[in-house]
Formats: structure tokens, C-alpha cells, sequence
């Protein structure tokens, strides 16, 4: 399994008085988007903030370029790289879009970097997603899509290989999903692997490889977004029978 960025095995974690996830299993290959999907309150958030740090699993594996990991916080897994955007955007709204970009950066070789060096380098980032936008401008002018942009420009900058979107499309407009859509697709490209979590089926046929459904915690299945239909994914979110043509 060389070629997998990232592999959950048998992993289950639980809050008092909820199993939150029970036994889940899900990985990723470079260069895909991960559908994962389930109504609400069935383990999506809980099992990608396990991957990403912010939780600690009870049982189970973690495996990141063929290596077990254990992750204590959310910093371990960036390390990884691995980043998480929440569907609670975390940026600092006073500050410009180069200043959150580089934010909480470690200083390089003991100096800070200047600013002049991390306008450049964020201009460079916002091209290389192809968003326009003026690096110094202040994150509270900015739509909610485009501070998205500014979130996953920080993913990559940090080189995160691994980026999960958590519900990213909750808030935005259709014009808005089609430009976060335009820029998966460049990250795609390059090779990062996306776990995409939504309930909103319709937006996955533009752009899932894979989707995975849980159900109460479970893992129910996985599978080549192709071979399956918006109908019979709600089926198996919601779990009834279902009857094969
Ligand atoms: P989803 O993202 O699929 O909507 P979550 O992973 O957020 O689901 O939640 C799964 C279950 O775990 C729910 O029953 C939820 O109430 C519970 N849960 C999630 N986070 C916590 C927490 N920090 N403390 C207690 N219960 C939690
Ligand atoms: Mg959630």
C-alpha cells in the first residue's frame, strides 16, 4: 500500500455518552478527492480531526506515508503534512492575508521573515491557485469564499500534502463553489490529496474520485464515485435497503 498518502485503520473514539466512531476505516491517494459523506452527528468531523491532530483516537491506526503516527496535536500533524480547514474559518480578520498566511510560522534560521519576503511569497501562492487578489488587503474584506482561498493558501504554504475540507461550501454561493472547485482541481493536479467532506451530494459529481459514507459512526463503504449514484448514496447514508436494479 506504498502509494496511499494516508490510511485510517479501525478507528474509534468516544465522547461521554456517544460512540462517535466505531471501527471507521478510510484512506487516501495522491492526486484524489475523497468524497466523505453521512447526515449529521454520524462521525465526519470527529474522524478528520483525528487525522488532522485536534483529537486523539481510542483505538485504531494512523498511517502517513507508510509510517504509524501518533498525533498529539494539530501542530504533529502538520508536520505531516496535513491540514484542515474547519468549517469555522480560523483567520485573524484584522490582520492582511500575507500576515495570516505566515502567521504562528516558526522564524527562519532564527529571523523573522520580512514582510516584503512574505507579501512575495503569498502573491506567488495566490497565483499558483489563480485567485485574484492583493496580498496586503485585510482578511475582513474579504467574502467568506475568498478567505477559504486565503485558508487553503496557508494549507500550502505550510506544503501540506493532505487537505481536508470540512463542509467548505456550507457558506458560498454557486459562482463562489464553482472558483473553490477550479482550484481543487489545480491542487489535484499537483498531487495533493483531498478528503471533501459535504451532505451536499449534488456538488460531488464535478469533482469526487472516491466517496465514502458512514452512518452512526460506521463505516459503511466505500467507492469509486462512478460505479455509484446520488440515490444510492443517500440511501446508504440514511440506511435503508437498497434494491439493485
Ligand atoms: P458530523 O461531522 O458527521 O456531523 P461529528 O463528528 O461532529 O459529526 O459528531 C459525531 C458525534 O459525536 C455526534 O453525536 C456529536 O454530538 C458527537 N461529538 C462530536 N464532537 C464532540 C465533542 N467534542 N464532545 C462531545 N460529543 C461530541
Ligand atoms: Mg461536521
Amino acid at each position: 500500500m506504498g502509494d496511499l498518502l494516508a490510511e485510517l485503520i479501525d478507528i474509534s473514539k468516544s465522547f461521554p455518552g456517544v460512540k462517535a466512531l466505531d471501527h471507521v476505516n478510510f484512506d487516501l491517494k495522491p492526486g484524489e478527492v475523497h468524497a466523505l459523506v453521512g447526515e449529521n452527528g454520524s462521525g465526519k468531523s470527529t474522524l478528520m480531526k483525528i487525522l488532522s491532530g485536534v483529537y486523539t483516537k481510542d483505538e485504531g491506526k494512523i498511517i502517513v506515508n507508510g509510517q504509524e503516527v501518533e498525533f498529539q496535536n494539530p501542530r504533529a500533524a502538520q508536520d505531516m503534512g496535513i491540514c484542515i480547514i474547519h468549517q469555522e474559518l480560523n483567520l485573524c480578520r484584522h490582520l492582511s492575508i500575507a500576515e495570516n498566511i505566515y502567521l504562528g510560522r516558526e522564524p527562519y534560521q532564527g529571523l523573522f521573515v520580512n514582510q516584503r519576503k512574505q507579501i512575495e511569497d503569498t502573491r506567488k501562492i495566490l497565483k499558483r491557485l489563480d485567485v485574484d487578489l492583493d496580498p496586503t488587503t485585510r482578511v475582513s474584506e474579504l467574502t467568506v469564499s475568498k478567505q477559504q482561498m486565503v485558508e487553503i493558501g496557508k494549507a500550502i504554504s505550510t506544503n501540506a500534502k493532505i487537505i481536508i475540507m470540512d463542509e467548505p461550501t456550507s457558506a458560498l454561493t454557486i459562482k463562489e463553489i464553482d472558483e473553490l472547485f477550479k482550484i481543487i482541481h489545480v491542487l489535484k493536479q499537483e498531487g495533493h490529496g483531498i478528503i471533501y467532506i459535504s451532505h451536499r451530494l449534488d456538488e460531488l459529481a464535478s469533482i469526487a474520485d472516491r466517496v465514502t459514507v458512514i452512518r452512526d459512526g460506521q463505516h459503511i463503504i466505500t467507492m469509486d464515485y462512478k460505479d455509484t449514484t446520488q440515490e444510492k448514496i443517500i440511501r446508504y447514508m440514511v440506511g435503508r435497503e437498497l434494491k439493485e436494479k
